[in-house]
């Protein structure tokens, strides 16, 4: 993606444009924002750099935190970075998938339901990333067939190259060019050898031959097993698994290689050998106490030097990341095992930890904020019975979540949270199922539910939003993303949120219905925030109780590393008693 920067000799004066308008070009301030003609500028052409994240062997090695880690080195280096991630299956994006086999659903500010690696982009970067950045098959597919239709290939054969490669690279090189990226690292889902991620590949190689190998380049993850008691590091998974990429066309520049502990020199030499890649290339992922600390371990290997020189980059922009900020964060982020504090989180997806991965990063967060750290017990809605149990706990939690399944179990759980005086935070469901806990023992209403759950309920104290009534399609029809919401005077929610106006996230088909507010309000239920003209109830309280809140929207999406999300500090604080 060629394009042209002019910057001034203080190195202060920025404008990028196209290669195509360099006929016109003119020096722009950045300061007083005026053209001015401004003789003494130099020029220095840049591109967007491409580096493309590819997995083998098999899934679940890491690839979205390799990701995220070359991407947040980028960003300590001062550079304008992004991230993509390619799923190529063939659901249009990850709504209608099950938690429990895909991992959470992440929600955009723009309403995009996407691959929860997003989330793991957003988290690192401290920084939103749009729907468009998450590319499936059936995206893809559809623009090719919509544009076939509409007969904007006429004359021709539709094929997959170059009508669908071409589709892929155009999505990919767009979001480099109006996000005037320096460096955006493209994720492809799958591991090689996929037939889905096929077309996927072939374009990422395409993209390589059109921006030159200093345009470029691929970072390969793989795996390095140890076996039994020897120990010895396997490179034989690794070496079929670059092989197979190099079928394809592709020579990876980097592998990023999965072992428990450091890659032994004599491994990666071996490595190297076998795959045409530097041995200094061969970069050791080894466990980490944490995620965070991912981006410091690539750095030490000279990963940055490294891509620096391949895009023939040095000298030009300081290669050197800022680590203060950062490091300070993913330090506070493994500190505290002295101060434990026992969260039980119960909800219907609970067999797979990445469910709710966003979850539990923001409960992490706001204990590394609190010098705490939170450990989180799984508890299946469906099965609990014994809700003494829950006494255990410093505060529970209730996620967020669809259908009748585990439903008696959540609203159980939300009424021995208020009657035990024990801190609950309920999210989006957690909120709604604790409104007809309390609809059905202190409103003493009979057969308070959800109309998701039992559509001829006597009492819906929650049911379908108005404009879902004539919707039918699944897929991308909940109401979803960021609104404005407007917080009560002297609410609990005004002291967290310190604000009377905050934005959150949303994804969710049902709502608490207007009608039965002022029973709830007499009786001690007080709902503190609502959106869209004062039609939507967004947060309850209790205000008797030690923290008893729900709310409609999900503050786990807004929750960062070094930055968590105020719901969950308040939380945690109860939970350790220090609210
Ligand atoms: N099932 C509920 C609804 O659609 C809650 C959704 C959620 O928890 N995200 O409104």
């Amino acid at each position: 993606m060629q394009r042209q920067t002019i910057i001034s000799k203080s190195g202060r004066t920025k404008k990028t444009c196209r290669i195509t308008e360099l006929t016109n070009i003119f020096y722009f301030n950045y300061h007083d924002r005026q053209n001015i003609q401004k003789p003494d500028a130099c020029f220095i052409n840049v591109q967007t750099k491409f580096i493309f994240v590819t997995g083998g062997v098999m899934s679940g090695l890491g690839k979205g935190v390799t990701t995220s880690s070359i991407a947040k080195l980028l960003q300590l280096a001062d550079q304008k970075v992004s991230c993509i991630k390619i799923d190529p299956y063939l659901n249009y994006d990850a709504g209608t998938m099950n938690p429990v086999a895909h991992g959470e659903v992440f929600v955009t500010e723009d309403g995009g339901e996407c691959d929860m690696d997003i989330g793991n982009y957003e988290r690192f970067l401290n920084q939103n990333i749009p729907k468009s950045h998450n590319i499936t098959t059936a995206q893809v597919y559809s623009s090719v067939i919509e544009a076939e239709r509409k007969g904007e290939y006429l004359g021709a054969c539709v094929q997959i190259i170059p009508h669908v490669t071409d589709e892929i690279k155009n999505r990919i090189k767009k979001i480099a060019e109006d996000e005037k990226l320096d460096f955006l690292i493209v994720e492809c889902g799958g591991t090689v050898g996929d037939i889905e991620s096929l077309p996927f590949l072939e374009a990422l190689r395409q993209i390589r031959v059109e921006e030159g190998p200093q345009g470029v380049i691929f970072v390969h993850v793989t795996l390095a097993p140890s076996l039994d008691v020897v120990g010895e590091q396997k490179t034989k998974p690794t070496q079929h698994s670059a092989q197979e990429l190099r079928r394809i066309g592709i020579q990876p520049d980097f592998l990023a290689v999965r072992c428990s502990s450091p890659l032994e020199e004599k491994t990666k030499k071996k490595i190297a050998m076998f795959t045409n890649v530097t041995t200094k290339d061969v970069l050791s992922c080894h466990d980490a106490k944490s995620i965070f600390e991912v981006p410091q371990i690539l750095y030490d290997q000279g990963i940055m030097d490294s891509i620096f020189t391949k895009f023939g980059k040095v000298g030009m922009v300081n290669t050197s990341a800022n680590w203060d900020e950062w490091n300070k964060i993913a330090k506070n982020m493994v500190n505290h095992e002295d101060h434990k504090v026992k969260i039980a989180m119960v909800g219907k997806y609970v067999t797979l930890a990445d469910s709710y991965v966003s979850v539990n990063h923001a409960l992490k967060h706001a204990g590394a904020q609190l010098g705490k750290s939170i450990d989180i017990d799984w508890i299946d809605s469906e099965s609990i019975t014994d809700y003494d149990t829950l006494s255990n706990y410093d505060g529970i939690l209730v996620p967020g979540g669809f259908g009748i399944r585990g439903s008696e179990g959540i609203i159980q759980t939300a009424n021995f949270a208020r009657e035990k005086n024990i801190p609950y935070l309920g999210i989006c469901f957690g909120f709604q199922l604790a409104a007809i806990a309390f609809a059905r023992n202190v409103l003493n209403l009979e057969d308070s539910n959800s109309t998701e759950i039992k559509p001829d309920s006597k009492n819906p104290v929650v049911d379908l939003l108005p404009e879902q009534q004539s919707v039918s399609d699944m897929g991308g029809s909940l109401r979803l993303g960021a609104n404005n919401i407007l917080i009560k005077e002297n609410s609990k929610a005004e002291k967290i949120y310190n604000s009377k106006l905050i934005s959150k996230r949303h994804r969710h088909r049902y709502e608490i219905n207007a009608k039965y507010i002022p029973e709830f309000e007499k009786n001690g239920l007080i709902f503190s925030a609502n959106s869209d003209d004062h039609k939507r109830m967004e947060i309850l309280e209790i205000p008797n109780h030690k923290f008893y809140l729900g709310v409609q929207f999900h503050p786990e999406f807004n929750s960062r590393p070094g930055f968590p999300e105020e719901s969950f500090v308040s939380f945690i604080k109860a939970a350790s008693e220090e609210y």
